[in-house]
């Protein structure tokens, strides 16, 4: 009977593989029921992938000779899940996005929320050109209202020296585009701190901003009479932000009440940081799922994030909702997204790479929006579910498939053994290991 019913499914899919490539539509109901390899064929169709880059993507390879060129000490790979989020429509095209992540309801909420957002016509997002901030910290500064107003002065010279540096960086477009210069008061005495402000354009930016405050480091000396300390990168990336805004219709959420939930639940997170902190943790289940799997850095962003939060001297949820005229719920979030589609190792992890290509991202603009938007779902299937019947029933659905296998369930059981465990209410290693020995025998 499963065979025959999943036999049906994959002839259904056939049919509509053809009208995908046409359509290329990322609402694909019935997707989280195929098995991963015709889920595999239709991303195939939808992105145009190889047959190299299905095999690379289906096997997980990184290899170990990459792996060692990439960090040191090496000894192995940790692969984790890559899974595609559907329905996603974003400023009315359609994404298949791919998440990288270990924890089970992620990308099925992500999806579930995208589903909900397309009635209203999807996401909505925008995002403020990729400039980032190198730190130049100054001490033994004299005068440091003076080495300000002179650094100030000496802009034109600091900016030509700082893009000497990066001619590639300049010939795009991008490079040093201004500095600012303050006075802090530390605990060992007045500082001058100076920020480098550098469009990186499609890169993540770090090595750029680092490269490029180290070199003007001697400059600045020279003009302060003070000594250069530290020259780094900020992650609270204040000057490149993505927002995404969405509608979710009443009806769409399961109504009236669910809306006055879902504000509650906001409410709750905008006057309590215990709450907030973990509102905030559940829009970077999206934006470091998908992050992953583009190999971005995720510490950068995560850093990043919670300082934003946190910029008007209280922590705040990243995100704002509220009620439209019509009564529907209207979503928003900002964050810092330092993201690159080149630079690091995003362009080179075979992986990273086809999962850039299932996006369809161009530039390391539209992937920071992408992951705005998957964060804002994901914050509202979050709200959703805890709003109303809480998140285990959801969650341990996909928790009992880890719990099967940790009682040593392999194959089909894993799913035999977890659906019943779900039936039964009782998702414990303990009854994992009753079921599986009851299946064994009978
Ligand atoms: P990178 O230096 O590898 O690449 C950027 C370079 O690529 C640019 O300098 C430019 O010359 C070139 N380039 C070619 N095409 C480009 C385009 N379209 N747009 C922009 N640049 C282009 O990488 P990066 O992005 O400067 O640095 C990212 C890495 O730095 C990450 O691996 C990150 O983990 C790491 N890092 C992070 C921190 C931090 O966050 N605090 C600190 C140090 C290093």
């Amino acid at each position: 009977m499963y065979v025959t019913i999943q036999h049906f499914r994959v002839l259904i899919y056939k049919s509509a593989l053809k009208q995908l490539s046409l359509m290329k539509t990322s609402e694909l109901p019935g997707f989280y029921k195929l098995p991963p390899e015709e889920r595999l064929k239709i991303v195939k169709e939808f992105a145009d992938l190889t047959e190299e880059e299905v095999e690379i993507l289906k096997e997980g390879l990184l290899p170990l000779d990459q792996a060692n060129r990439m960090i040191e000490n090496v000894v192995g790979i940790m692969p984790l899940p890559i899974g595609i989020a559907t329905n996603f429509r974003i400023n009315g095209r359609d994404y298949l996005v791919p998440m990288a992540i270990e924890e089970p309801s992620v990308v099925a909420a992500a999806s579930n929320a995208a589903k909900m957002a397309r009635v209203k016509g999807g996401f909505f997002t925008e995002s403020t050109q990729p400039v980032m901030i190198g730190q130049i910290q100054l001490v033994n500064v004299n005068d440091p209202k003076k080495a300000c107003a002179d650094i100030r002065a000496a802009k034109e010279e600091i900016l030509k020296k700082a893009n000497e540096q990066d001619p590639v960086l300049v010939k795009l477009g991008g490079g040093a585009v201004d500095l600012e210069a303050r006075e802090i008061q530390t605990e060992r005495g007045p500082m001058v701190v100076v920020h480098l402000l550098v469009d990186v354009r499609d890169a993540m930016g770090a090595n750029v901003i680092n490269t490029m405050s180290e070199a003007v480091a001697p400059l600045l000396e020279k003009i302060t009479g003070g000594k250069v300390r530290l020259r780094i990168v900020s992650n609270l990336a204040i000057y490149r932000l993505a927002r995404a805004k969405a509608v979710f219709a009443k009806e769409a959420l399961g109504g009236e009440e669910v809306v006055e939930a879902i504000l509650d639940a906001y409410a709750f997170a905008v006057s309590d940081i215990f709450r907030c902190v973990t509102h905030n943790k559940g829009i970077m289940n999206g934006v470091i799922a998908v992050a992953l799997a583009t190999a971005n850095d995720t510490r950068a962003l995560e850093a990043g994030a919670h300082a934003y939060a946190a910029m008007d001297g209280r922590y705040r949820p990243l995100s704002r909702w509220s009620k439209t005229s019509d009564g529907d719920l209207l979503g928003e979030v900002e964050l810092p997204v330092a993201v690159g589609v080149v630079g690091g190792v995003t362009a080179v992890h075979p992986l990273a790479k086809i999962c850039r290509k299932i996006l369809g991202v161009k530039s390391a603009r539209e992937l920071g929006e992408v992951m705005a938007a998957v964060g804002l779902a994901n914050n509202l299937a979050a709200m959703r579910a805890l709003a109303t019947e809480g998140i285990q029933r959801g969650h341990m659905k996909l928790h009992a498939r880890n719990i099967a296998m940790m009682a040593g369930a392999e194959g089909e059981l894993v799913d035999i053994v977890a659906e019943r465990m779900v039936a039964e209410r009782k998702i414990r290693v303990d009854r994992a290991k009753e079921i599986l020995e009851e299946l064994k025998k009978g």
